[in-house]
């Protein structure tokens, strides 16, 4: 999978995204991620990106001849051009399902905004989805933009390494994940489940389903109802 990110500050990639899965993932060539400077496509001697918004107002927004210039020169490299997600809290609230959803597409390209955000005509006409990360205010689009490449990698095949599947963890199926213990089997007094160390397969399993219903309806009853983020 390929992943573009059209940003002002490609500085704030490196790091979170060089780390464990994500970096295996990288080497091992599963996603291609990169990521390119929207500044390089201001044209002005001033290499302005942004400006007054038409009407007034506070702030300032980005300029949609800017960004549809850094879009077409990502969208003209090999391969077939990728779906444009504009980061923006305006748009739909990022899920499991949307998250399975954005990872079958062989190729994404990410917006990411600043200052009071960009140009409407940039999102009519250059945007196929708005997602946010949710209901909050962040400087800029390159956190969110992280978060989403994050849980999308996670789904590409042989991201996880055989070990893990992301049909396991929370949400998955509609429900929470069941706790995790591990070794010591005491600490301070503090003990596992006993039918956790009865080695009694079919217990342990009914044991596990148990704690995913009683902690979803507990913690997150909407995704019991149907009406969280599974659906
Ligand atoms: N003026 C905009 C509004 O009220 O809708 C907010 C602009 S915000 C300060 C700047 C940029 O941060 C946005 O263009 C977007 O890319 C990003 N951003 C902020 N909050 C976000 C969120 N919850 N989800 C996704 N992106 C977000």
């Amino acid at each position: 999978m390929r992943i573009d990110v059209l940003t002002l500050f490609p500085d704030a990639f490196r790091g979170p995204l060089d780390v464990s899965i994500i970096k295996r993932a990288r080497e091992d060539g599963l996603l291609d991620l990169q990521i390119h400077d929207i500044r390089e496509h201001a044209t002005d001697r001033h290499k302005s990106v942004d400006d007054y918004p038409f009407g007034g107002g506070q702030g300032m927004v980005m300029r949609v001849d800017v960004l549809d210039r850094a879009l077409q020169f990502v969208q003209e490299q090999d391969g077939p051009p990728g779906l444009v997600v504009y980061l923006s809290p305006q748009g739909e609230v990022l899920s499991d399902r949307l998250v399975r959803e954005l990872a079958r597409n062989e190729r994404l390209v990410l917006v990411c905004g600043r200052y009071e955000g960009v140009d409407e005509r940039f999102v009519e006409h250059c945007v196929d989805r708005e997602i946010s990360i949710g209901d909050y205010i962040l400087t800029g689009g390159e956190l969110p933009a992280m978060v989403l490449i994050d849980a999308v990698a996670r789904h590409i095949p042989g991201a996880l390494g055989d070990e893990v599947s992301p049909e396991e963890e929370s949400f998955a199926g509609g429900l929470l994940e069941h706790p995790q213990y591990t070794r010591p089997a005491e600490y301070r007094g503090w003990e596992v489940p006993e039918v956790l160390l009865s080695g009694h397969h079919a217990k342990i399993e009914k044991w596990k389903m148990e704690q995913r219903l009683t902690r979803t309806r507990e913690r997150r009853p909407d995704l019991l109802r149907g009406d969280g983020p599974q659906e």
